[in-house]
């Protein structure tokens, strides 16, 4: 075993001069020619910014999957320009893991690694025991293509350092443990993430003592074993982070010495009801089916934001845990869902549920209140009639002055409406104006329905006779 142990606190550097064969998929490859020249050498930093660059020149967005966020994503270039460490801070919901992933789709789709490697070494800069003496040794090593890595470590106050480090043993090797075996080398989350990505969910939410351990591998790359020896271990990652300050104080849970390597960028609700809209519309699951019209995507992403306190709704700065995007989300499901099983062609204001019960299930278990004076459906059903007003106002300021009595004169000689079954395309106001707010026929009936709402709740010339049900205040 001569020998053996130089490598462990050696640092090898394999060139065209000392290389050995490499072998890929049976042949015999020249690494360092052409094609396969980007794929080793290069760490995940200098990708990043090659990358980014790339981005910048062509003038597009490298982060198409966040919406709006211009501001944070500016940061964040900048920061992974200098090849920084990411802390993301903020509530859940709010995108944190989904700018850790976009980060990720700037690293190469594959790069080429060590055969059978733990960590998938780079061939010409191992950091592992036994690429370190295959790569100095051996005639022939044998390489492989990975694809990239994003590895999610998530932070656990009962995380050990076998799980998050790995296991790492010199004095196995002594023993005579081959280098390979298991007992010698066994890579934890963190390794794993050697040449890609590693996203800590709740950082604060990992025992300081594996901080501790955390910050020795990033920024000292290297390593305490539990016998007291120190490995150098030269891992390749850029390290991204989040904390909720909902869960934690804050960061005051992250070991100074960590926070010291990372850049903080705060992520919060969407700025606007359109890029709410739109967070809501691509993750939705029921893309198809029954249409979700304008108003109605504007009532529920107003629900959800009158929750958070920065809208100023008189429940706001009394809701301890804001609804995230995923309210949002949820809420866009539950409502067409409840349209699908009713086989309506678009969404109607019966598919919030009478008490409005499909708003409640998506927003009951994503909001915490300060108080229990009044219970939490009490305060959903005030967030959606505030919601449903804000929207009201903005058909009604849609009605152009000139047409608004013979609207109005139309709704009075159909009588009672059934938004479902009226018939009113031959009416000379009242088709026009909802025709022009329907994206298509298929939203007549919902479109009718909000005018009638709007109408309603900003006049009064009409009244609610049931869901779904509406006549002419002088008819009655
Ligand atoms: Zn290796």
């Amino acid at each position: 075993m001569a020998g053996v142990e130089d490598y462990l606190f050696e640092d090898v550097t394999i060139t065209e001069s000392n290389a050995p064969r490499f072998i890929l998929n049976g042949e015999e490859v020249d690494i360092w020619d052409g094609e396969l020249s980007k794929y080793h050498s290069l760490s995940v930093a200098d990708y990043l910014r090659e990358s980014l660059l790339e981005f910048e020149e062509r003038g597009t967005d490298p982060f198409p999957e966040i919406i709006g966020k211009k501001a944070e994503k500016e940061m964040l270039k900048n920061a992974l320009i200098s090849g920084s460490n990411i802390l993301f801070k903020g509530m859940k919901g709010y995108g944190k893991t989904t700018f850790s992933k976009a980060i990720a789709k700037l690293l190469p789709e594959k790069i080429l690694a060590v055969k059978g490697c733990k960590i998938n070494d780079d061939p010409t800069k191992p950091v592992c025991f036994s690429c370190k003496r295959a790569l100095l040794e051996d005639n022939e090593v044998e390489l492989t293509w990975v694809g990239r890595k994003w590895v999610r470590i998530l932070g656990d106050p009962m995380m050990t350092t076998r799980q998050l480090i790995g296991g790492l043993s010199i004095q196995k090797i002594r023993e005579g443990y081959d280098i390979d075996s298991p007992e010698v080398f066994t890579p934890g989350r963190i390794l794993k993430a050697h040449r890609g990505i590693a996203y800590v969910d709740e950082l604060g939410a990992i025992p300081s003592a594996m901080q501790t351990l955390l910050h020795e591998l990033l920024e000292e790359k290297q390593i305490t074993t539990p016998e007291g020896d120190i490995i150098p271990l030269k891992i390749d990652t850029i390290f991204i982070s989040s904390t909720n300050p909902a869960n934690y104080r804050g960061t005051a849970d992250i070991k100074e010495p960590l926070l010291d390597r990372m850049e903080e960028i705060f992520i919060g609700p969407p700025e606007t009801l359109e890029e709410e809209i739109l967070i809501g519309l691509r993750n939705m699951r029921l893309k198809d089916g029954p249409l979700l019209p304008d108003w109605h995507l504007r009532i529920l992403a107003r629900t959800v934001r009158l929750a958070r306190a920065e809208d100023g709704s008189r429940f706001a700065n009394r809701i301890e845990v804001e609804p995230s995007c995923r309210a949002t989300i949820k809420l866009f499901d539950h409502v067409k869902a409840s349209a699908l099983r009713a086989n309506r062609e678009a969404v109607i204001l019966a598919d919030y549920g009478r008490n409005y019960e499909n708003v409640k299930l998506a927003m009951r278990s994503r909001m915490e209140l300060d108080y229990e004076d009044v219970s939490k459906d009490e305060v959903i059903s005030a967030l959606v009639e505030d919601a449903i007003n804000r929207t009201s106002m903005e058909i009604y300021s849609k009605i152009p002055k000139e047409e608004f009595r013979g609207i109005v004169e139309d709704i009075s000689e159909l009588g009672e409406i059934n938004i479902e079954r009226a018939e009113f395309s031959d009416t000379e106001h009242l088709f026009p104006f909802v025709n022009s707010i329907a994206s298509s026929p298929a939203e007549y009936s919902s479109a009718l329905e909000i005018l009638l709402e709007a109408l309603r709740r900003c006049t009064g010339v009409v009244t609610k006779v049931d869901v779904g049900k509406y006549e002419c205040a002088r008819a009655g």
